[in-house]
């Protein structure tokens, strides 16, 4: 799965296990962990945005040029992996 997956359409469960899966819980409960975009350091009050990126799970904090460029990340994820399908 390669869908950027917004955090208002997880719950804070889904997001723990998906960071669990990715086994970030604990440096993202340490704040070592910092928005993709703007480096921000995030935490539960700020993270916005996830996205997946093959095994490894990008992440967004909550302000709106940083959900726009996960968004965008995202469909750019979602396209690099349909021509790599393509090409075998
Ligand atoms: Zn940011």
């Amino acid at each position: 799965m390669l869908e950027p997956i917004k955090l208002n359409a997880v719950t804070d469960k889904d997001l723990r296990s998906i960071l669990e899966q990715f086994d970030l819980r604990q440096s993202f409960e340490t704040g070592t962990l910092s928005c993709a975009c703007c480096d921000t350091i995030l935490g539960w009050n700020n993270l916005g945005a996830v996205v997946v990126n093959g095994s490894k799970l990008e992440l967004f904090c909550e302000k709106p040029e940083c959900i726009t460029a996960a968004g965008e990340r995202g469909s750019e994820i979602a396209s690099e992996s349909h021509s790599l399908a393509s090409v075998g």
